[in-house]
């Protein structure tokens, strides 16, 4: 069977998460996006286990289920370095078991638990449960595997399971690195809030015999990957590099002569797109054969945002990505799939936007040093579009 899968996002109890990240709200929220497997997300976390356990039913063999939604126990650990790491637990039992086995203070207080151990440390002790693991968002410059490491083995001196892509990076990208060829590729939300533009604004569609922890890890070991859903990388907010404080896109290059300082006193960091030219084996990327197709996506909600000029939280976009998702199902049947004329026989406007992105004339605002990219419909900016770059919300 083909499913939908988000295999990362973080409970109320990370910092910085939304207090409706609880698998009430998750579960139908999720059903929504057209997924139908989510992850947990902070599986170290007792409390939060204590909250899976009671809320939802044991389908056996690692499936936890909460109304029609299956969900499978994943958890983000940050490790020496603050690398992030993504993990797949195979059930309840085993996740309290190596919750209790990471050296870790602060494991009570934070869904994503901070601990000492290195990738290759960490890695051993998960593969004792056979667990699957991998690189959260691996280019990301604060965060991510290729922060600290120019190969994936230095890390983890031994292969890790998957790759995860992050928001900011696409396979286009990923596959110009030469060692990415032999592992396949996640795309996750990293969601903290259940909103639709957040929660699977990325996500893996994988073959599965059956949904289970069993079929779910052969299927990445096997590579079963059958297609990648992901954002648009220049929306992601690391895509380019950019000031953490004035958020300003800075050339590479003369950030590095100016250490990495910007003109108004903050720190540039390093986008994605040049860790990646930097640890690239090829200008072009080089696909393996069972690389599967990579689709680009933005949220729904963010465009209605734009059309109607109004927050993406608010009532009047959430009502009109609502009403869309009510008549076509799914977000990605009404990115991708239905046509122009059927959306605009329901809101011309929004399927004027959805006809721009589908042919690839929508500007992109980049994103870089923390903030969200940001779309716009404007052709003919007067001005750098660096200089407009304003916020989305956070998270
Ligand atoms: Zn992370
Ligand atoms: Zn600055």
């Amino acid at each position: 069977m083909l499913i939908n899968a988000d295999f990362h996002v973080h409970s109320c109890f990370s910092m910085a998460s939304s207090k409706d990240m609880l698998i009430r709200n998750m579960a139908p929220k999720s059903k929504l996006k057209g997924l139908s497997l989510l992850g947990t997300g902070d599986a170290f976390h007792p409390g939060w286990l204590d909250i899976i356990e009671e809320t939802t039913d044991y389908s056996g063999d690692g499936i936890y289920t909460y109304g029609d939604m299956d969900f499978v126990l994943t958890t983000e650990v940050e490790g020496k370095n603050k690398i992030h790491h993504l993990i797949i637990i195979p059930n309840l039992e085993i996740a309290r078991e190596l919750s209790a086995k990471l050296p870790s203070k602060n494991k009570n207080a934070d869904g994503r638990p901070k601990t000492q151990l290195g990738g290759a440390e960490i890695l051993e002790l998960v593969r004792d449960y056979d667990c699957l693991i991998g690189p959260a968002h691996a280019f990301t410059p604060w965060t991510g595997m290729y922060k600290s490491f120019d190969s994936i083995y230095d890390c983890y001196e031994a292969k890790p399971d998957f790759v995860e892509l992050g928001l900011s990076a696409d396979t286009f990208m990923a596959d110009t690195v030469r060692e990415l060829k032999d592992f396949p590729f996640l795309t996750n939300s990293d969601a903290h809030s259940p909103w639709p533009h957040r929660l699977g604004r990325e996500f893996n569609q994988i073959e599965l015999e059956d949904i289970s922890f069993s079929s779910i890890k052969k299927a990445i070991k096997n590579r079963d990957i059958m297609a990648n859903y992901g954002l648009i990388p220049n929306l992601g907010k690391y895509h380019m590099t950019a000031c953490t404080k004035c958020y300003k896109l800075v050339d590479p290059m003369i950030a590095r002569e100016n250490r990495m300082k910007c003109s108004c006193g903050g720190t540039v960091k390093k986008g994605v797109d040049f860790r990646i030219s930097e640890i690239a084996d090829y200008s072009e990327p080089k696909h393996p054969d069972f690389r599967p197709k990579y689709v680009h996506l933005m949220p729904l909600a963010e465009l209605i945002s734009t059309v109607y000029d109004k927050g993406v939280t608010t009532k009047t976009v959430q009502g009109k990505w609502q009403g869309l998702i009510d008549i076509f199902q799914t977000e990605i049947n009404v990115l991708i799939d239905v046509s122009i004329d059927e959306i605009s026989k329901i809101d011309v406007n929004v399927a004027n936007a959805v006809e721009a992105f589908r042919n690839n004339t929508i500007d992109v605002v980049p994103g870089g040093g923390g903030k969200y990219g940001e779309i716009s419909f404007e052709k003919k900016l007067e001005k750098p579009k660096a200089a407009k770059i304003t916020t989305l919300d956070s998270f």
